[in-house]
C-alpha cells in the first residue's frame, strides 16, 4: 500500500512538476514563440559528409520563427548516425539558441517499420497486418515500430492510419485495416497501445507519439482519386467511419492528423463541427490536431471556401487545428500573428493549443533528453523483431484457392517464377518504404529477399527457373512442375498511385492465359496494394494467393508458404471484388430479402474473411447461454472448432451477427467479435464471444447509437443461431462500441 502511495504521489508530484513547466514557459512566452510552437515546416538536408539540415534555414525557421516542429526532412532513407546528426543539430539549435530553450517535436510516417531509417524492421503494410487477425501481433509490430523510431531519434509517428479501406479505387487502400468497421477499430486501437506504450501521461524513451489519421472520411472519395471530395451522410460517417478514431482516442491516441479532403462540400480542415464539436466534444480528445501537407492554404487555392490565405487559416484556427503542416514556407506564422494583432483570434485560443503542444513535448520527455542515447537501443534491428515481421507476414498471407491440393508444392519440385512482381523490392514493401514513393532505395532493402531470391533459396537455385518475358516464361514452362506467376503492383502512394482503371492491366492478365495453356499448374500469387480485378487469371489458376505488400520477410514468408513449413493462416479484410463496376463491401444492406440470387451488385471474387489452411477445420455447436438478451445484459455465445485435417493450423473465427428488421435499412451481417486460435491435428476448442446490446448498435435516423429489440442471426463459421433482443423500451445504450 505504501508503495502504491508513493508511486501515485511520485506521479501526481511529476504530474504537477510538467503541468506547472508547461504552465510557466506559457506565462514567458511572447506571441510570436506561441505562434511559431504551432508551426511545422519541412528543412532541405544538406548532404556533406554526414547528412545536415540546412543551417540558414534551421536558424531562420527556429530563431526568427520560433517554429515548434519540424517533419519530414530527409525524403529517403538514412542511417541512425545520419539521423542522430540530423536530429541533434535541430535540437541544438533549439534547446542551445532560442531564449525559452523549447525542444522541436519531430515528426516522421513511420508506417510499417521505421522506412526512413538503413537497418530497420519493416513489417507487411497494414492491409496485411489486418489480415492476420491477430491484434496482439499488430500491437507487437507498433511496439517494435515504436522503438525504432525513438533509436532513430524521433519521438512522433504518423502513424495509424484509421480510414477505412472500402474502395479498392483509394490509392492509399494499403494503409488502412481494411473495409470492416469492427476490424479496422480493434487493429487501430493495438497499434495506438503499441506506439505509445500508455494510455495517458508520461511516453517512456522506447515509445512515440501516435498520430491517427486522417480524421474523418478520407478514405472514400467519390472518384476514387486522392484528396477529392466525398459524399458521406453524417449518419453513415458515424456508422462506418468514426469507431476507428473513438477507439483510438480511447486507447490514448495523443495527435490526429486531419482529412486533406472536403466531406459534403466543407474540407474537414474547416470543419468546426469534426473537430470541435464531434473530435473534442462528442471524442473527448484532448490531444493535438496537426493539419495535413500545405492543407491550410489549399482551403484557398484548392476549396475555394477561401477568399484569400489569411482567411484559410482563420477558417483552420476557427475549426479547431491546433498545428500547421506549413510545410515550405513561413506564412502560417504570419497571418495568425496579424489575425492575433488585429483581434479576429484570441490570446486565449492560441493559449489553449500551445498548451496542447507543450504538454505533448513534456510528455514524450523531450525537455528532459531532445536527443536519446543511442547505447539505450541495442535491440534496433534485432533478429527477435525481424522474427516478428516474419510471423506477421506469415500470417497475413491469404490463400484464396487451392485447386486439387495444388498447394504446398511437392517435395523436389521444379518451378518455373515469372510476372512483374516477382523480383522486385517494391512489391514487397510497397509504398513508404524507399525514396518516398519512388524507386528502389537498395540500402534500405538490403540484405532482403525479393519473392525470387527467397524461393530460390527455399528449393534451391537449381529447382527454380526465372523468366522476365512471356517468350521465355512459355519455353522454360515445358520443364518445370509448376509456374508461380507474380502479378500485381508496385510502390506507390498517394496521387501517383490513383488509376483509371481496377482491371489488372492487360500484359499481366495476358501472361496469365498463355501459362495455362501450357498445361502447368499456374501459382498465382498476387502482390498489390488493393484487389485489382484478375478475374481471368483466377480463373485459370490452380491456386491463388494473395500477400499485400508483406514487408521485408514476405519473401522468406511467401517461401515458407508455398512449400508447405508454414500453413497460411490469412483472411481476407476487404471484400474482392470480380468486377471492376461492382464494387460493394460485405456489410451491404439489405435488399430482396430471401432471395440469395438477388445480389444487387454483390457477387464478389472472394468474400470478405475468406483464407484457405493446408488443413481443415469444422464448427459445431454454436449455442447460446440463452435465446433472449434482455435490457443491458449479455449474452454468452460458444461455437467448438475442431481442426479435422493431418496438420497443425490457425483459424480466425468470426462473429457476424444480423437484425431481421430495423428502423434502418439493416446491414445484411457486420462482424462482431473475432478471435484466432491454433488447433492441433484433431484437436477441438470452445471459442466464446460474450456479446453485449451496445455490440448490436447502428446509427439511426438522429444520427445516435440505439440498438433496437427484435430478432438477430448470429454467424460463426457455417453455423447460424437466433435470439431475441428484448428491451423494455428502445434502448440507447452508451456511444461506446459505435
Ligand atoms: C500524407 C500524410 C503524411 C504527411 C506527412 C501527407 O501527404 O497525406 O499521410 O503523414 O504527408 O508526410
Amino acid at each position: 500500500m505504501r508503495a502504491f502511495l508513493s508511486a501515485l504521489f511520485l506521479a501526481s508530484v511529476s504530474f504537477a512538476s510538467a503541468q506547472s513547466r508547461v504552465d510557466d514557459l506559457l506565462s514567458k512566452m511572447t506571441l510570436e514563440e506561441k505562434i511559431g510552437q504551432m508551426t511545422q515546416v519541412t528543412l532541405d538536408v544538406v548532404l556533406r559528409p554526414g547528412v545536415h539540415i540546412d543551417t540558414a534555414k534551421l536558424k531562420q525557421a527556429l530563431e526568427t520563427y520560433h517554429v515548434g516542429s519540424i517533419l519530414n526532412t530527409a525524403g529517403h532513407a538514412l542511417s541512425r548516425d545520419q539521423w542522430k546528426e540530423l536530429i541533434t543539430d535541430i535540437q541544438k539549435e533549439a534547446t542551445g539558441h532560442t531564449r525559452l530553450h523549447i525542444p522541436v517535436i519531430y515528426g516522421i510516417d513511420a508506417i510499417h517499420g521505421v522506412n526512413y531509417v538503413l537497418g530497420a524492421t519493416l513489417f507487411p503494410q497494414e492491409i496485411g497486418q489486418a489480415a492476420t487477425f491477430n491484434p496482439e501481433l499488430v500491437r507487437k509490430a507498433a511496439d517494435i515500430t515504436a522503438y525504432e523510431t525513438r533509436a532513430a531519434y524521433i519521438p512522433w509517428n504518423f502513424s495509424p492510419v484509421l480510414d477505412l479501406g472500402k474502395s479498392p479505387l483509394w490509392p492509399r487502400m494499403y494503409e488502412t485495416y481494411g473495409e470492416d468497421p469492427y476490424l479496422c477499430k480493434t487493429m487501430g486501437a493495438e497499434a495506438v497501445k503499441g506506439y505509445q506504450g500508455s494510455v495517458s501521461g508520461a511516453i517512456d524513451k522506447y515509445h512515440v507519439a501516435a498520430c491517427m489519421k486522417h480524421y474523418l472520411g478520407y478514405s472514400y472519395p467519390l472518384s476514387g482519386k486522392d484528396r477529392t471530395p466525398a459524399w458521406i451522410p453524417d449518419r453513415y460517417m458515424r456508422e462506418y467511419f468514426l469507431p476507428s478514431f473513438r477507439e483510438a482516442v480511447k486507447a490514448g491516441a495523443r495527435t490526429v492528423m486531419v482529412n486533406s479532403s472536403q466531406i459534403n462540400g466543407v474540407p474537414v480542415h474547416a470543419s468546426h463541427y469534426l473537430l470541435t464539436d464531434v473530435l473534442r466534444g462528442e471524442l473527448g480528445f484532448d490531444g493535438v490536431i496537426v493539419t495535413d501537407w500545405q492543407d491550410i492554404k489549399y482551403l484557398h487555392d484548392r476549396h475555394h471556401i477561401a477568399a484569400t490565405q489569411e482567411d484559410a487559416v482563420l477558417m483552420a484556427i476557427n475549426a479547431g487545428i491546433d498545428m500547421s503542416m506549413v510545410p515550405y514556407d513561413f506564412s502560417f506564422y504570419t497571418y495568425l500573428l496579424d489575425l492575433v494583432k488585429t483581434g479576429k483570434v484570441s490570446v486565449a485560443r492560441i493559449d489553449a493549443s500551445v498548451r496542447r503542444i507543450l504538454r505533448l513535448k513534456e510528455e514524450l520527455g523531450l525537455f528532459a533528453l531532445p536527443v536519446p542515447h543511442t547505447e539505450d537501443y541495442p535491440d534496433f534491428g534485432s533478429e527477435a523483431s525481424r522474427q516478428v515481421s516474419l510471423q506477421a507476414a506469415e500470417e497475413s498471407i491469404t490463400l484464396l484457392k487451392n485447386n486439387n491440393a495444388a498447394l504446398p508444392l511437392k517435395t523436389g519440385a521444379r518451378i518455373l517464377v515469372t510476372g512483374p512482381t516477382a523480383n522486385t523490392l517494391r512489391s514487397v514493401d510497397g509504398g513508404w518504404s524507399y525514396s518516398w514513393q519512388g524507386d528502389v532505395n537498395d540500402a534500405l532493402g538490403a540484405g532482403h529477399a525479393t519473392f525470387l531470391d527467397a524461393l530460390r533459396k527455399k528449393l534451391g537455385s537449381d529447382h527454380v527457373v526465372y523468366a522476365d518475358s512471356l517468350s521465355d516464361a512459355l519455353s522454360a514452362a515445358a520443364g518445370v512442375d509448376a509456374i508461380v506467376l507474380f502479378l500485381g503492383e508496385s510502390s506507390y502512394a498517394e496521387n501517383p498511385g490513383n488509376i483509371d482503371d481496377l482491371d489488372l492491366p492487360f500484359e499481366q492478365l495476358h501472361l496469365a492465359a498463355e501459362l495455362a495453356k501450357t498445361g502447368k499448374p499456374v501459382i498465382l500469387v498476387l502482390a498489390e496494394g488493393r484487389p485489382r480485378i484478375v478475374t481471368s487469371a483466377d480463373a485459370v489458376a490452380a491456386a491463388t494467393l494473395t500477400v499485400y505488400y508483406p514487408g521485408n520477410e514476405g519473401g522468406e514468408a511467401l517461401a515458407d508458404i508455398l512449400t508447405g513449413d508454414v500453413n497460411p493462416s490469412g483472411k481476407l479484410p476487404f471484400t474482392y471484388p470480380r468486377y471492376a463496376n461492382a464494387l460493394v463491401n460485405y456489410y451491404r444492406k439489405f435488399l430482396e430479402n430471401g432471395n440469395p440470387d438477388d445480389q444487387h451488385g454483390f457477387h464478389p471474387l472472394y468474400e470478405f474473411g475468406s483464407g484457405l489452411s493446408y488443413t481443415t477445420f469444422t464448427y459445431s455447436h454454436l449455442r447460446l447461454s440463452s435465446p433472449v438478451l434482455s435490457g443491458n445484459g449479455s449474452l454468452q455465445v460458444s461455437v467448438d472448432v475442431q481442426n479435422t485435417g493431418q496438420r497443425e493450423g490457425k483459424e480466425s473465427v468470426l462473429l457476424y451477427t444480423s437484425q431481421w428488421y430495423a428502423s434502418i435499412s439493416p446491414d445484411v451481417k457486420r462482424l462482431r467479435a473475432f478471435r484466432k486460435i491454433d488447433l492441433q491435428p484433431g484437436e477441438t476448442k470452445t471459442v466464446t464471444f460474450a456479446l453485449t446490446p451496445s455490440d448490436l448498435a447502428f446509427i439511426g435516423d438522429d444520427n445516435k447509437p440505439v440498438t433496437e429489440p427484435g430478432q438477430f442471426t448470429i454467424r460463426i463459421g457455417d453455423q447460424t443461431v437466433d435470439f431475441t433482443y428484448q428491451s423494455s423500451r428502445s434502448a440507447k445504450p452508451s456511444e461506446g462500441r459505435l
